[in-house]
C-alpha cells in the first residue's frame, strides 16, 4: 500500500481567494480554476479540491456553512488521510471551534487555514499557510495521522481550533491562543508538541452532530452598562443561553437591578455562561466577592474557554442534548479540549 497521503482541500471563500474588483475592493473569485497553479508539487501528497460553488467572506459565515463544511469531511471520511479548510480568518476561530464540537470522534487532521493577503499578491502569506498545512496533515506516526483534531494553522503555528481566537488584522501572526500552547511551530522544520495533540483513538467512530441551536447570544459588560440593555438581552424571546463576559476572573457588577436580571433569567432557565474578557486566564467564581453572588444565582462558568469556543460549545449542547441539567455539567467540562 502507498505511503502517500490523501487530502482534501475545501475552499470556502476568505482573502486567499479574493482578487481586486473594479472599485479596488477585495471580493471572492473563481480560486478553485487556479488552485492547481498555487499548488507545489514536490511535496508527496495527492490533493483533491472541493470548492463551494459561492465563496464567501467569512463575516457571512453561519452554522449553515459549518453543516456544509462538516458534510463535506463526513462524505470523504473514508477517502482522504486528512482535510484543509481555507477560510477567511475574521471568524476562522468560531468555525474551527464549531467543527471541533460537530465532528464526534474525528481521528484525521482537519485544518483550517487562510492568509491576510490573497494568493496571488507577492507579498502574500497565503503559499506558506498552506503549503505547511498541507505538510502537517499528512504528518503520519506509524503509519497513523499524527494529528487527529480540529486546528487552525496561521504564519508558522498551528493551534488547536477551539483554543485559537484571531487578534491581528494587519500582522501576518493573526490568531493566538494564550490558554494552551501551539501543537506545533513551523520554521525550517515543522516541530511537533505531540504530547500537546489529542491523542489517536483506535476504533473511534466518526459522528456528525450537525443539530446546532442558535437560541444564544453574547452579553459583553462595560462599565455603565444599562439596565434596559441588560434586560433586553436577557428578555429576547426564545433565547436558552447567554455568554456573560466578565472582567478579569470572572467578576461583574454587584448593583442590584444587575444581580436581579441575572437571577431572574437564570430562574427562567436561560443558561448563563461566564467567560471572561481576558484572552489569558480563566474565570474563577467566587475568587472575589464580585464574582461569589454569580455562582450562588446559577451562572456556569467557562473556566478558561474563549468566547469563540463557548458560543459553539452552547450552540451544539443546546442542539444536541436535551437535558439541561447535563447541558450545563457539559459546559464546565472539556469535551473536545477547549477547556482545561
Ligand atoms: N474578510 C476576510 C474573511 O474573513 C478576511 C480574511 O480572510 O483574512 O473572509
Amino acid at each position: 500500500m502507498s505511503d502517500k497521503s490523501k487530502l482534501l482541500l475545501i475552499y470556502t471563500g476568505g482573502t486567499i481567494g479574493m482578487a481586486h474588483d473594479k472599485r479596488g475592493t477585495l471580493v471572492p473569485f473563481d480560486f478553485h480554476t487556479q488552485m492547481d497553479s498555487f499548488l507545489v508539487h514536490d511535496l508527496d501528497i495527492e490533493v483533491g479540491v472541493h470548492a463551494f460553488s459561492d465563496p464567501i467572506d467569512s463575516s457571512d459565515v453561519n452554522p449553515e456553512d459549518w453543516k456544509a463544511i462538516g458534510q463535506v469531511i463526513v462524505d470523504n471520511y473514508q477517502k482522504y488521510d486528512g482535510f484543509i479548510v481555507l477560510h477567511g480568518t475574521d471568524t476562522m476561530s468560531y468555525s474551527a471551534s464549531a467543527l471541533s464540537f460537530m465532528l464526534e470522534g474525528l481521528n484525521k487532521p482537519v485544518i483550517f487555514t487562510g492568509s491576510q493577503l490573497p494568493i496571488g499578491g507577492a507579498r502574500s502569506d497565503a503559499r506558506e499557510n498552506l503549503m505547511s498545512s498541507l505538510e502537517i496533515a499528512a504528518s503520519k506516526v506509524e503509519g497513523r495521522p499524527r494529528v487527529t483534531e480540529v486546528c487552525v494553522y496561521f504564519s508558522g503555528m498551528l493551534l488547536r481550533g477551539n483554543r485559537s481566537r484571531k487578534v491581528q488584522s494587519v500582522h501576518f501572526d493573526a490568531f493566538e491562543s494564550e490558554n494552551y500552547p501551539p501543537l506545533a511551530q513551523a520554521g525550517v522544520t515543522i516541530d511537533f508538541n505531540q504530547r500537546l495533540l489529542a491523542p489517536y483513538q483506535t476504533n473511534a467512530q466518526l459522528i456528525f452532530r450537525h443539530r446546532l441551536d442558535t437560541h444564544v447570544t453574547i452579553l459583553k459588560l462595560f462599565p455603565g452598562i444599562r439596565k434596559e440593555v441588560v434586560d433586553c438581552v436577557l428578555n429576547t424571546p426564545s433565547i436558552r443561553g447567554v455568554v456573560v463576559e466578565t472582567y478579569g476572573s470572572g467578576n461583574a457588577p454587584t448593583y442590584d437591578w444587575f444581580i436581579q436580571s441575572l437571577e431572574a433569567a437564570n430562574n427562567r432557565g436561560v443558561l448563563l455562561y461566564n467567560v471572561s474578557q481576558c484572552s489569558g486566564g480563566r474565570v474563577m467564581l467566587g475568587k472575589y466577592e464580585s464574582s461569589l453572588y454569580l455562582k450562588e444565582i446559577g451562572m456556569i462558568s467557562g473556566g478558561d474557554i474563549t468566547t469563540e469556543a463557548a458560543i459553539t460549545k452552547m450552540m451544539y449542547l443546546l442542539g444536541e442534548v436535551d437535558d439541561l441539567k447535563m447541558v450545563r455539567y457539559l459546559l464546565t467540562t472539556p469535551i473536545r479540549g477547549e477547556m482545561a
